[in-house]
């Protein structure tokens, strides 16, 4: 028989929820996308992911090999990576390459900071209520370490895919919010956390620093709107050029950006016509540019196309609502 406490808040009998940050990673970027990948509809697989994948599990491997001791880890890596997939090995080797030595250079630098190596952090983002239990949000980070003080983190992110982001998108993605999130909520002393993207591909980096003061609520919200979207199991669509071009679901979602669906069903066809339309658009430039060169510039409604005045020639120039006066020059 349950007690007294539990009769009068049956909610506590409900099992709490976890979400995992990729799949409200994915119902954030596009829920019917999300959907489509839970339902198994449709595979979200690629090359890069198995790269990660296969990446990740030898990272594993190495923290359980030393067992603490983060320079054996790293030197267990870079051993064992010879054995990675063989259809994948050379890029495998080249990102944990790029991670042994990272590893390496944290702790060197760092050393008794290292918080963890492919750790799961979780926290609790909603209540338990009448009708569900309580709802976690759980995360692996790659490598977080302590900062000056117990006021600040340093976590990295590794990144096997080719994407350079900027430290502005770094700011804006879905999985720094997540991550920090966790963090701000899990270890209250915790005021600012520095965040890096290290991308292996390119042994480049991106960084931002996010702020419990500014950054926290703001988190909080995106998650709790995404959270809504996921237990509402929601299939509305969000397309966008960008997102649809790499979405696994473009073959059965009806609301996708057709040039990205004849991307994605065949790129060969989509590239030769990109191709040609390229070289057709480069003669149509010659013929329009060599007609401004003789009689000056063409105005058609609210476009402008050719130089400006006696000014360095601007053929790009097609602005939609300006003159030719408040033209910038290019
Ligand atoms: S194709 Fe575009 S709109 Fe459709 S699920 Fe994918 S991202 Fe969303």
């Amino acid at each position: 028989m349950g007690s007294l406490w539990e009769s009068l808040h049956p909610e506590s009998l409900l099992e709490p929820i976890t979400f995992d940050r990729s799949d409200l990673e994915n119902t954030a970027n596009c829920p019917f996308a999300a959907k489509a990948i839970r339902d198994g509809k449709v595979q979200n697989i690629s090359r890069l992911m198995d790269i990660g994948s296969e990446g990740h599990l030898l990272i594993k491997e190495g923290i359980e090999w030393g067992n603490g001791d983060y320079m054996v880890a790293a030197d267990y890596i870079l051993a064992e990576v010879t054995k990675a997939r063989p259809d994948i090995q050379p890029e495998v080797i080249k990102a944990l390459r790029f991670i042994s030595n990272e590893l390496k250079r944290i702790v060197n630098f760092n050393y008794g900071n290292l918080i963890g190596v492919e750790k799961q952090f979780s926290a609790e983002l909603l209540p338990a209520s009448q009708s569900r239990g309580a709802v976690i949000i759980t995360a692996r980070l790659d490598l977080v370490n302590a900062g000056r003080d117990k006021t600040v983190l340093h976590v990295h992110d590794w990144k096997t895919g080719y994407k350079q982001r900027s430290n502005s998108e770094a700011y804006a993605s879905f999985q720094t919010c997540c991550i920090a999130w966790i963090l701000f909520k899990e270890l209250a002393d915790v005021q600012e956390i520095h965040f890096w993207y290290d991308q292996t591909m390119t042994d480049t980096r991106a960084y931002c620093k996010l702020e419990r003061d500014r950054d926290y609520y703001n988190f909080q919200g995106r998650l709790e709107t995404a959270v809504m979207l996921r237990l509402q199991d929601s299939s509305e669509a969000w397309p966008d050029i960008e997102k649809c071009s790499w979405c696994p679901a473009t073959a059965i979602c009806p609301h996708v950006v057709a040039d990205a669906r004849d991307f994605n069903t065949d790129k060969v066809p989509f590239l030769q016509q990109m191709i040609a339309l390229q070289a057709r658009l480069t003669a149509m430039k010659k013929i329009a540019n060599a007609y401004v060169k003789k009689h000056g510039n063409i105005i058609f409604a609210d476009h402008v196309y050719g130089d400006k005045g006696r000014q360095k020639v601007s053929y790009s120039a097609f602005k939609i609502g300006k003159s030719d006066d408040d033209e910038k020059d290019e």
